[in-house]
């Protein structure tokens, strides 16, 4: 059985604990290897190397640190069809899908390649007189990243580039569901340049993230995962004293608009209610039908759902491939037999689908229901899978309503042709990130990621300036030289004139 240990320093590290996981290939249901679960010993080892890089790591000039980032981007582009693979064989999506979510990884290394120029501070001259102040940002020590399963290479590198780029040393601890990707990124950065002990993988699962959370030298800690592990996160980081960007769980709100192109809207819709199965937090997992449209929407989303291609992610036909695990399939299967009994429609039952050759893979249809009420379990609780729930509004501002007041504020979308509709639309919803006529408004690199409400816990978004911003701290210097007579001592709070 192929064995997933850790990198530490440099190299691949057994590690001290005898507690193992098992990975599966979710296209097939067999265990493809076994994973080694860290020991509190195994991290405070992996925080004590990071903290010893730290030390040059830091005062690297950062455009050395850009150079290694510029080699590191090209190794991920020379061996990404590996990656690809990797994710496949162990989250079970769609090759093209997998291949989607590196590229959007990549483009955080590609931003980070200009880490010379994010990092430049501001300056003034002349505060008072003779007198200049400048600030400059500064790298914060060991950065800890804790990672979900649903994307095993784009998640940890929202992260781990941008803190070590600033100049941070980094533990990444991936999910014990799907590890091999963040272990070959390690091997590869590490091709590229980057000194031993910079970037750390610990694999692992509550033991490893409570030694992360305790150690006193890990001095931030970023999360992406469900709700509850996130406010546990942000609780538990705050209490010993870190700072903490914690991103949970979601529920997308999709507005379907009476004048909006409906066909354009049906497309987008079914890619982000199924893609990857569902198991996205940016996935539209309510489409919210304004006025008369109902009928007419869920029609043509019937005949797409029950023509869905599934199967194996690395056969190219397949359109959504297996969910993650038996027990993810498990609950998701019970979310449905759950919406059946709260009285919602269920208009597509993917519930028995059974693919020759792949009996024991981790297989769902689509599903779709009709006629949800906001009451319902199933319209309150992410499922995620591939699960879409039509809600019917009578009008605009019920629909606003209706995102304003669910716990949770990823993502959002409208189909309209109204630009006012539109307009209003993103100034008013609470919710961090918003499409108009785009179905997954995932934001750029450059720009960040993070939503509202019970989806994020803490003050920073992902990537970007809030990268940034997070992954260093502040310095503002005020500064005169001497100039002639020194002088006389004063009582009263200078006001530098
Ligand atoms: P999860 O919360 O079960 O696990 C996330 C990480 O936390 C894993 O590394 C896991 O090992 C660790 N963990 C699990 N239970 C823990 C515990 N009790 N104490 C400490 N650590 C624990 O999430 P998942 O099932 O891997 O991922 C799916 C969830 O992630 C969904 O809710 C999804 O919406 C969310 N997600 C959110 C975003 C976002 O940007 N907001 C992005 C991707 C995924």
């Amino acid at each position: 059985m192929n064995l997933i240990e850790h990198f530490i320093n440099g190299k691949i590290t057994k590690g001290s604990s005898k507690n193992k996981s098992k990975v599966f290939n979710p296209a097939t249901g067999d265990q493809s290897a076994e994973v080694n679960l860290a020991s509190k010993a195994d991290v405070d080892q992996a925080v004590q190397k990071a903290k010893q890089a730290f030390t040059s790591w830091s005062i690297k000039p950062p455009m050395q640190r850009a150079r290694i980032m510029f080699k590191f981007k090209e190794l991920i582009e020379k061996n990404s069809d590996e990656l690809i693979k990797l994710i496949v064989s162990e989250h079970g999506k769609i090759y093209e899908d997998a291949k989607g979510s590196l590229a959007r990884g990549l483009e955080v290394v590609e931003f980070a390649c200009g880490i010379p120029h994010l990092l430049k501070g501001e300056f003034a001259e002349n505060v008072g007189t003779d007198v200049d102040s400048w600030s400059i940002r500064q790298p914060l020590g060991v950065c800890a990243g804790i990672t979900p399963f649903n994307f095993p290479a784009m998640v940890p590198m929202w992260m781990f580039p941008m803190a070590i780029a600033c100049g941070n040393t980094f533990i990444l601890k991936p999910s014990e569901k799907d590890p091999s990707c963040s272990i070959k990124l390690a091997q590869l950065f590490k091709e590229a340049g980057l000194p031993d002990g910079v970037f750390n993988v610990v694999n692992g699962n509550k033991e490893a993230v409570d030694a992360l959370l305790t150690n006193k030298d890990v001095v931030a800690i970023s999360f992406v995962g469900s709700t509850p592990v996130a406010k546990y996160i942000y609780e538990n980081a705050a209490k010993n004293e870190k700072r903490v960007q914690a991103l949970g769980g979601a529920k997308n709100h999709c507005i379907i608009m009476p004048d909006c192109d409906l066909d354009q809207a049906v497309n987008g819709l079914m890619g982000a209610a199924y893609g990857s199965a569902g198991e996205r937090c940016m996935a539209q997992s309510v489409a919210v039908a304004v006025g008369k449209i109902g009928d007419q929407l869920v029609k043509k989303i019937v005949k797409k759902v029950e023509a869905l291609k599934i199967g194996p992610g690395m056969d190219k036909n397949s359109e959504m491939g297996p969910l993650v695990t038996k027990e993810h399939l498990e609950k998701v299967r019970g979310y449905i037999d759950l919406g059946v009994k709260e009285g919602a429609k269920l208009v597509v039952d993917g519930r028995n689908i059974k693919l020759q050759g792949y009996e024991k893979g981790f297989y769902i249809g689509g599903c779709l229901f009709d006629n949800v009420d906001k009451k319902m379990k199933i319209y309150k609780e992410e499922i995620f899978g591939p699960v879409l729930s039509v809600v019917r509004v009578k009008d605009f501002n019920s629909a606003v309503n209706l995102v304003n007041d669910h716990e949770f504020g990823n993502g959002t979308s409208i189909y309209t042709r109204d630009g006012d509709v539109g307009r209003t639309f993103a100034s008013k919803i609470k919710v961090g990130m918003v499409g108009i006529n785009i179905p997954i408004p995932v934001p750029v690199a450059y720009h960040s990621f993070g939503g509202w409400k019970r989806s994020l816990f803490g003050d920073q978004h992902m990537h970007g300036p809030e990268g940034v911003r997070f992954y260093t701290k502040l310095k503002t210097i005020t500064s005169k030289w001497p100039k002639g007579m020194a002088s006389d001592p004063e009582f009263v709070m200078p006001t530098l004139n």
